[in-house]
């Protein structure tokens, strides 16, 4: 049997048609550069979001990248989080002239550890960047109360929780509601993919949204006039137009990955060499991956493939250990709930559109590699 990691062709076979005759509008009317599909998008984003705007842009990096400029960071400007991310978290702080300052992580959940963060907190620090990883909320009810009492931004990296929930102080906070900023990814493979590259940063902050808005037109309110330098990213009118089509099918999909990750966790639970993945109480994940920790990860991985089954390993590498920031001086063992996480990871399928034969034959071939 073949199981992918992602089956992006079985999604599309049932939303072919709509996709299809979204896009077609598009083409009709040749207005490619954000008009209407890219406004309506902003407005389902932000209501999603409980945000008050959306700003459609090129990538869930510029989404990170576009809020980060608007707070005008100096060098040696600090942001705090997680070196356990995808690279364009970091990435995004240091282009947007800041330093990265990294935090080690909550071993249970992989999201940044509030009092780790509260350690590295500095006169310098300017912003703190949570990453919402792999569809679960960072404790924010821990982490924002740390950047009020600082006067710093709180930007979410909700790259790959799109519609995830956390109960903060009692209450149900969609990821988008609560930060000064959030971004989130239209990359193919996430919960909400397009047809290519997009992104979308909101925000309930009308100064913030402004400036983003300003930014991803090179810094002009109004056409050839510039008040500051930004960049050219905005989304796509076709990618919004696909993302539209998509839309209605977003909680329906992430509450089959909710189902099928519960169906893991239970098949998995007695092989005592891997730890399924830990939902904090608090949160509703939404699964954009299926996180186990597996002891002799790699063997496991080379038995799975030689399987025919799909896995991935998000990430192989902390970001502090990257070549490109040996600039900030950090060394192995400084962050070591990453670095021990990084090497016992394991992705496996949890797509929607994943069989039950097929979960059935990918946890039957973990039992065997243990047996
Ligand atoms: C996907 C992702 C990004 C970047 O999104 P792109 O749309 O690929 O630029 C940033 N952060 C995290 C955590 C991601 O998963």
């Amino acid at each position: 049997m073949n199981v992918p990691m992602l089956d992006l062709k079985a999604q599309h076979a049932q939303i072919r048609d709509a996709v299809l005759q979204k896009l077609q509008q598009v083409v009709e009317e040749q207005a490619f550069i954000l008009g209407q599909p890219v406004q309506d998008l902003e407005v389902r984003i932000a209501a999603l979001s409980h945000a008050k705007h959306g700003i459609g842009v090129a990538s869930g990096t510029d989404g990170l990248l576009l809020p980060l400029k608007a707070l005008d960071l100096k060098p040696g400007d600090e942001v705090i989080t997680s070196p356990f991310t995808f690279f364009a978290t970091a990435g995004a702080i240091h282009n947007a002239g800041a330093r990265p300052v990294f935090a080690d992580i909550d071993p249970r959940t992989y999201n940044l550890d509030p009092a780790a963060v509260e350690a590295a907190i500095t006169p310098r620090t300017r912003a703190i960047l949570p990453v919402h990883l792999y569809g679960q909320m960072a404790a924010l009810e821990r982490l924002l109360p740390l950047a009020r009492s600082r006067g710093v931004a709180l930007i979410e990296d909700a790259c790959q929780a799109i519609g995830a929930r956390r109960k903060v102080d009692g209450e149900w906070r969609t990821a988008g509601e609560l930060g000064t900023a959030t971004s989130f990814s239209f990359f193919p493979s996430k919960n909400l993919g397009g047809w290519g590259d997009g992104g979308m940063v909101v925000t309930s902050d009308d100064r913030m949204g402004e400036r983003v808005r300003r930014l991803r037109t090179h810094g002009g309110a109004k056409l050839y006039h510039h008040d500051e330098v930004g960049v050219n990213s905005r989304l796509d009118a076709l990618q919004a137009a696909v993302l539209l089509a998509k839309l209605p099918y977003l909680q329906s999909w992430s509450e089959t990955r909710r189902a099928n990750a519960a169906w893991f966790c239970e098949a998995l639970k007695s092989v005592a060499a891997v730890r399924t993945p830990v939902t904090d109480p608090l949160n509703e994940h939404i699964f954009h991956q299926y996180v186990i920790e597996a002891e002799r990860r790699d063997a496991l991985q080379a038995h799975l493939k030689a399987k025919g089954i799909g896995t991935a390993i998000y990430y192989p590498v902390p970001l502090h250990l990257q070549p490109c920031f040996a600039y900030l001086g950090y060394a192995a063992g400084q962050f070591p709930v990453a670095e021990a996480a990084s090497h016992r990871v394991l992705a496996l399928p949890v797509y929607p559109e994943l069989t039950e034969a097929q979960q059935a034959y990918v946890a039957g071939a973990i039992r065997e590699f243990y047996a």
